[in-house]
């Protein structure tokens, strides 16, 4: 059986270590800050055996040396993480099929926050780790990518099944909140899932994970197709109405 375990890392970030109930083998998905995922797996009484990186910015990545150095846990990941220094003892992408014990986890190449962003998605658990590619109301930024290949790759995610639930790597849903209601104003769901995320937030818990049915009905960069007439582009192509809404976003002062 899979478990899941997510505690604040940084600033912003969430830390998650899965854990392979028959095997005991005990994956950190990325690594934002060695010492507290250390630490956390020690409470748990959890040995790391295995790094499992989305991509190679510094608070995925960056702890992957001393976790390593730490545990001697194996490093799987997209092949841009050698860009930071430590490279994967296991290069993944789209298609490939990774293993935690027992457990089985499909890679999706999700790019368009980095070129090599990969998300990880348990099929019988129903559960997806996706970094900076989706976040709760909001996608990542385009660092790296084109427009063109974050919606295909967002639309990946979108495909997954409804009850899915998607684990991303940032607390950012607050924020995200207040550009979607500026652009999706008449979306009651959005507006219910906003006061929600007051609530939770001003008691200063997680509203990470949430689940893909909801990201659908909420999410204004996978509802992109149905916010042209909001943004006033009603013959755009699906993947232009997402660069427009994702352009707002950047410069959104809310
Ligand atoms: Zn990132
Ligand atoms: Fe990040």
């Amino acid at each position: 059986m899979l478990q899941i375990y997510q505690f604040p890392c940084l600033t912003d970030n969430y830390g998650f270590l899965i854990h392979d109930t028959e095997s005991g083998a005990t994956a950190t998905i990325d690594t934002p800050d060695a010492d507290e995922i250390l630490r956390q797996a020690g409470a748990k009484g959890w040995r790391i055996t295995d790094v499992w990186n989305t991509h190679w910015h510094p608070d995925h990545a960056g702890g992957n040396a001393a976790i390593k150095e730490k545990t001697g846990a194996k490093v799987t990941g997209p092949d841009e993480v050698r860009r930071i220094g430590a490279s994967p003892d296991h290069v993944v992408d789209e298609g490939d099929v990774v293993k935690l014990g027992n457990l089985e986890a499909r890679v999706l190449n999700v790019g368009g926050h980095t070129l090599g962003h990969i998300a990880y998605v348990f099929d019988d658990a129903k559960v997806a780790f996706v970094g900076d590619a989706l976040f709760s109301l909001g996608c990542g930024r385009l660092f790296e990518g084109t427009p063109q290949q974050m919606w295909t790759s967002l639309q990946k995610i979108a495909s997954l099944p409804d009850d899915v639930t998607l684990y991303c790597a940032h607390e950012y849903t607050q924020s995200n909140a207040r550009f979607a209601v500026s652009i999706d104003q008449n979306n009651a769901a959005l507006r219910e899932r906003a006061a929600e995320i007051e609530r939770l937030r001003s008691a200063n818990k997680a509203t990470v994970p949430m689940s893909l049915g909801q990201e659908k009905a909420t999410n204004p960069f996978l509802r992109a197709p149905l916010l042209k007439g909001a943004i006033a582009m009603p013959n755009a192509q699906d993947w232009e109405a997402f660069a427009e809404i994702r352009s707002r976003k950047d410069n959104f002062k809310g």
